[in-house]
């Protein structure tokens, strides 16, 4: 005996593109379902402590799109961002690990070249609320994905339950997929479509601290450091109202590979730096991020992947679904997938 749910669409993932799907989706009347294997939302943007209300990465919105936040009903505050350089040498370099790679958007060079960046608080369930969903419920069931079989077009979930579906909505990164497909002939075929896309990606492993707050003005100040002198190459303070926060980055590579007990080195370091003292942190958490920047890649050939895709009803969305650098605000006005799921 087992269970099956019936629904027209199927999220995988509970990001801002998944919001974004489920958003469109429930406009136009279908039903729908998103999944991810995390238990909370948010993906890149999830938080990490939900007292405290930390994001598990930095993310920034552009001056520039601040009125777009606002006018949804976001609250975005705006801060100078102070850069101080600790050692000068070739960041950008350190940034990837290193490694020969043309990433589409480096993110942290864009930050430190910012005199203002803003920033919003409590972005995913901000997003959630203006976009007519529950806050503090989950988007998304909690589960794994066994396998996709997309001649039945039902989805296996790790959690026993299986859902089938019309069409599948896919955001989670497009090396994973091959994988999650059946029957192996359709993975064979999607395996080589994704392999000659030669997807390339630099990992960060960020060491996040929620410092004692200081009633100094708010402030982002980023300090970068660009030799080999030092494993972070760019911490991030945001000392703001209702809290003080530092996140510590250090990208790598097989050139520039992690070292064991990493976040014990970048404690050092940060005291070192005078940056902040180990007795002053409330909290701390360590995590790896695997698609920090992502590669550029052929667009004929990205293109034709989804065209191969979408013979079997699977729709690549996001950041990592469409292999394709984007912000927030890029993916809340995307106008393309609302014609392939309405
Ligand atoms: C370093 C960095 C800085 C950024 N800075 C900004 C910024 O300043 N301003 C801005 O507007 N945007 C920024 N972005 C982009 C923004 O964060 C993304 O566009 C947005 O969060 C992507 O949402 P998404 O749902 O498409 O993908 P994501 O939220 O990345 O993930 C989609 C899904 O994939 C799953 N997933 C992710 N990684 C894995 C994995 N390794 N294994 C299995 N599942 C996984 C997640 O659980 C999630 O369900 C930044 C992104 C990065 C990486």
């Amino acid at each position: 005996m087992f269970f099956m749910i019936e629904v027209e669409v199927i999220v995988i993932g509970s990001g801002v593109s998944a919001l974004k799907t489920l958003q469109i989706a429930r406009e136009c009347g279908r039903r729908v379902l998103a999944v991810d294997s995390t238990y909370s939302d948010g993906g890149y943007i999830q938080v990490i402590d939900t007292l405290y209300r930390i994001p598990k990465a930095p993310i920034f919105i552009d001056l520039d799109d601040m009125y777009f936040f606002e006018n949804l009903g976001v609250e975005v505050e705006c801060f100078d961002n102070e850069v101080v350089v600790l050692k000068e040498g070739n960041y950008v370099a350190k940034t990837l690990g290193y490694e020969d790679i043309d990433v589409q958007r480096n993110w942290f060079s864009e930050w430190v070249n910012k005199k203002r960046l803003c920033y919003s608080e409590n972005i995913f369930e901000d997003l959630k609320k203006v976009l007519g969903f529950e806050q503090g419920k989950p988007i998304h069931i909690s589960s794994g994905i066994r396998k996709i079989d997309v001649e039945k077009k039902i989805v296996a979930l790790t959690s026993g339950e299986f859902i089938k579906y019309k069409k599948l909505v896919y955001t989670w990164p497009l090396p994973l997929l091959p994988k999650l497909l059946y029957p192996t002939q359709v993975t064979n075929i999607v395996n080589e479509s994704i392999d000659s896309l030669k997807l390339n990606n630099i990992p960060a492993y960020i060491l996040t601290l929620l410092l004692q707050k200081e009633n100094r003005k708010d402030r982002v100040k980023m300090y970068i450091h660009s030799t080999k002198a030092s494993r972070m190459h760019t911490a991030i303070e945001l000392n703001i109202e209702s809290k003080k926060v530092l996140y510590i980055i250090t990208s790598y590579s097989k050139k520039y590979p992690l070292l064991p007990g990493i976040s014990e080195k970048l404690l050092s370091e940060i005291k070192r730096f005078r940056i902040a003292s180990p007795k002053n942190i409330v909290k701390e958490f360590g995590l790896n991020i695997a698609y920090t920047l992502i590669n550029r890649i052929d667009k004929q050939r990205i293109d034709e992947v989804i065209k191969k895709l979408a013979n079997y009803d699977i729709h690549l969305f996001g950041r990592l679904g469409q292999w394709r650098e984007q912000t927030i605000k890029e993916i809340l006005q995307n106008k393309e997938l609302k014609q392939t799921i309405c």
